[in-house]
């Protein structure tokens, strides 16, 4: 049979969907459908809810769905980081007890990965897993980790071996997050919301079988994620119209909307390019040449990365293996943010730092201006993307180290 194109998956789901679509299910039924009859991932094996499809059908299946006006994969870390790396690297055990429930989204999860000593250096990380019987005794802090508030499960790194190096001492698990021994604490941003939190783990328990990969192969499944991360497409929270009616999209809507509790100020941390051009109208400021020289900086930079991501993205559904277009992309959405930041700022002076009161701006700008500087610092620093093109891509030698070649545990801190 010749392969499939876009026109023939979109044909099929179109059909699927006609017979599937029962507006009447909760959402968690309608979901469990969907991932059952492999449109959820069809990029993935057709054993693990997937039809065998090259990864760019995930894309043209979702939006076929939505634009037949249908419910398709939850957003976040369940569905974008812990599912692809459980079924890269988990036992069957471990996908058959976690992926379709996180495909479903009917588990919530959340990555702790970062320690306040741990972030670009995360190999360096010290929360301490030890074996008891079948289980693992976790102790240590996490910190900045998004949605854990309201996480059912986590994707955990963990040192397991202080005799190791410290790359091959790490080792990585699911762990359940309700339970006594896990402490959540939401951490107050700059900008109002409270969208991650510390995490201390004092003796939380994790079964051996919820490691993915093999005792000390930490590192190797944890860059699998990263990798996923820094492929994470801004996939926008979805909305619904006001005639779209029925159960599955009333638990929708609320899903959505929970969603945005923790992801509302994320179209802001990226600038808002978009209102760029409005606000110069409104401001009378389109006749300025300072600001004019501006937006046309942000709306070129903008352009640039849009096709940037384009061309990752098709890269990425040929099966290609990941090149510099993820951390260029990385570091042109910080660039982006960086310029959107300073032209509002130009357009609308001190008071675009005003949320409130007389000739105050509304809040998005002033939103805008403290939110950018963490675009440059999630998913890995502008720094760090900087250091991976250099080795990585330009083939410049190594940052110099003297943590890599000596027992973890001997390492000066
Ligand atoms: C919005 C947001 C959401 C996040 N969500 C999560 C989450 O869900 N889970 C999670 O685990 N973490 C999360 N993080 C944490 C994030 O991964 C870390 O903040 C990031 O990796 C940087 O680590 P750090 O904050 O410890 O900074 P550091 O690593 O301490 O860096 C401080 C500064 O030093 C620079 N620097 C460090 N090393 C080098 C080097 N080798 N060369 C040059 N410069 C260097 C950095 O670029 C930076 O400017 C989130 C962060 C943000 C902002």
């Amino acid at each position: 049979m010749p392969p499939l194109n876009e026109q023939d998956v979109a044909n099929q789901v179109r059909k699927w969907f006609k017979d599937a679509w029962d507006p009447g299910l909760a959402l968690v039924t309608w979901r469990r459908r969907l991932v059952d009859s492999g449109w959820a991932v069809p990029s993935w094996s057709s054993d693990w809810f997937g039809r065998d499809l090259p990864a760019w059908a995930n894309r043209v299946a979702h939006n076929t769905i939505r634009s037949l006006g249908g419910v398709a994969v939850p957003l976040g870390v369940g569905f974008g980081l812990a599912a692809p790396t459980i079924y890269d690297h988990g036992s069957d055990e471990l996908m058959s007890n976690y992926l379709r429930s996180t495909l479903t989204g009917e588990l919530l999860w959340c990555q702790l990965f970062s320690e306040p000593g741990a972030g670009s250096d995360l190999a360096g990380l010290k929360t301490t897993a030890v074996r008891d019987g079948d289980h693992w005794i976790v102790n240590g802090q996490k910190v900045w980790n998004t949605s854990a508030h309201h996480a059912d499960m986590a994707i955990l790194v963990a040192r397991t071996d202080w005799e190791a190096v410290k790359h091959a001492g790490l080792s990585y698990f699911l762990m359940g997050m309700h339970q006594s021994g896990v402490e959540v604490r939401p951490i107050k941003q700059m900008n109002y919301h409270s969208s991650f939190n510390e995490v201390f783990l004092s003796d939380a328990t994790v079964p051996d079988a919820n490691m993915v990969g093999r005792l000390g192969d930490g590192w190797k499944v944890a860059r699998g994620t990263l990798a996923h991360e820094r492929h994470l497409s801004g996939r926008s929270i979805p909305r619904f119209d006001d005639g779209q009616n029925g159960r599955v999209i009333d638990e929708a809507r609320a899903e959505s909307a929970e969603h945005a509790k923790t992801y509302v100020w994320y179209p802001q941390r990226q600038g808002r390019a978009d209102l760029v051009m409005a606000r110069a109208q409104q401001k009378a400021q389109t006749q300025n040449p300072i600001v004019r020289q501006q937006i046309a900086k942000v709306m070129s930079t903008h352009r640039n990365a849009e096709l940037t991501a384009e061309r990752a993205r098709a890269a990425r559904e040929l099966g290609k293996p990941p090149g510099s277009e993820g951390s260029i992309g990385k570091l042109a959405l910080s660039e982006i943010a960086r310029r959107c930041s300073d032209t509002h700022t130009s357009i609308s002076g001190a008071y675009g730092m005003l949320t409130q009161g007389p000739g105050a701006d509304d809040d998005v700008i002033a939103e805008v201006l403290v939110s950018t500087p963490a675009q440059s610092i999630a998913g890995g620093t502008d720094e760090i993307q900087h250091n991976i093109l250099g080795e990585n891509i330009l083939g410049l030698p190594r940052e110099p180290s003297v943590d890599r070649a000596v027992p973890f545990k001997d390492v000066g801190r």
